[in-house]
């Protein structure tokens, strides 16, 4: 029996047709017409002002700190729950996170935690969108509002998602996209910066042109084209933006796909969560989900290790994480927690992803059969 991988990532079959495209138009670095249909789509689907390609989240993250201004000793507000790069674009900066506890609801950042958090030194709200599920954001944006602080949404899992209408990524000044293999709508490697704040827009483009006002020169808007500030190499080339392009053409489908998988397996272990065995997401009112993820949360660490055992001693292989931020190496380095951490200390030993891919449909029934068989092996000690 072949074993079931936790991610594949779903390739279109448009990807090589737009990369041919853009091997004929011969426009081969960044900016080309590729990219500028996915910054179109981007633009058109979120509202944002100005949506701009990049390597990666990382990239886009990294963008964001400079734009926020963010430099040595001063403070960035986000959970400890989440992926390296959260903290590391703003470390980049000489910068320190301050790390707030998450919800034991949606495993976001815990909104009634944060205002306690700021200091003098504080300077942006980094709220995480975990699964594509929305974090309180008219809570944060209005503690901004008060205490003069930039947001930036880290949506690099949020694509399609919304919150009370709005899409995630555009509701702070700033929010970061990722298109890594692992997301919903791919590049390989790739990402965006939306820039929701007007005041922010040129100079984003010209950090991410190396310092320079080259995208205002090729506009015609300027007669030279020369080094006006601080910057580096945030786009990506054509041939990325070509095969996102064809990702974005589907995404409505594919997120549609994503979210029949995400579906099943929720009815699916609704009686196991009845019987006290696990705990299944929470997707609060207001908020639509993009079905990034489908988690479960289980009783300890131990039992999660006994059941991803189990689990892939049947062909099936789950995955957990994060390594919370604020007990990583570099972590009790650069960083430091706002008090106690108690619900990502503990929830992060129990959580487990279960695989969610295009074209998983068929073998969903064994993954919910191999869970609910290692359950059985394994109980929750309640
Ligand atoms: C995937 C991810 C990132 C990093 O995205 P890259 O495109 O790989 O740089 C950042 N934050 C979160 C929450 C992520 O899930």
């Amino acid at each position: 029996m072949q074993s079931i991988p936790f991610n594949k990532p779903f390739m279109t079959g448009r990807e090589l047709w737009h990369i041919a495209q853009a091997h004929t138009n011969g426009h081969l670095s960044g900016d080309g017409q590729f990219t500028k249909l996915c910054h179109g789509w981007l633009e058109r689907s979120t509202g944002t002002r100005r949506a701009l390609l990049t390597h990666s989240c990382t990239a886009a993250l990294e963008m964001s700190a400079l734009l926020a201004e963010v430099g040595p000793g001063d403070e960035v507000i986000m959970p400890s729950y989440t992926f390296v790069t959260t903290a590391n674009a703003f470390v980049l900066r000489g910068a320190v996170p301050v790390f707030v506890d998450i919800r034991p609801d949606t495993l976001n950042i815990d909104e009634t935690k944060i205002e306690a958090a700021i200091t003098a030194r504080t300077k942006v709200i980094l709220p995480v969108h975990y699964a594509g599920v929305a974090c309180e954001m008219d809570t944060i944006m209005d503690i901004a509002r008060r205490h003069k602080l930039i947001v930036v949404e880290d949506a690099a899992q949020g694509i399609l998602s919304t919150y009370k209408g709005r899409p995630l990524g555009s509701i702070g000044h700033m929010g970061a996209y990722s298109f890594h293999e692992t997301k919903n709508i791919i590049a390989g490697e790739g990402g965006a910066l939306l820039v929701n704040d007007p005041a922010l827009a040129e100079r984003a483009e010209i950090i991410r042109e190396k310092g320079t006002n080259r995208s205002q020169f090729f506009r015609g808007q300027v007669d030279k084209y020369t080094w006006v500030d601080v910057g580096s190499s945030y786009l990506p080339g054509e041939v990325i933006a070509a095969f996102l392009w064809a990702q974005m053409e589907e995404a409505e489908s594919i997120n549609g796909r994503r979210m029949d998988l995400w579906n099943r397996y929720h009815a699916a272990l609704a009686p196991l969560e009845a019987a006290g065995q696990l705990r299944r997401p929470v997707v609060p009112e207001g908020c639509v989900h993009n079905a990034h993820m489908y988690y479960i949360l289980l009783d300890s660490l131990a039992q999660r290790s006994a059941v991803i055992d189990a689990m892939k001693a049947q062909g099936v292989n789950p995955v957990f994480h994060y390594v919370p931020l604020h007990s990583a190496p570099a972590g009790l380095k650069f960083s430091r927690a706002h008090g106690v951490l108690q619900n990502t200390d503990r929830l992060s030993e129990t959580l487990l992803r279960l695989p969610l891919w295009v074209g998983l449909d068929a073998q969903l029934p064994r993954v919910v059969a191999a869970l609910e068989a290692a359950l059985r092996q394994h109980p929750a000690q309640r």
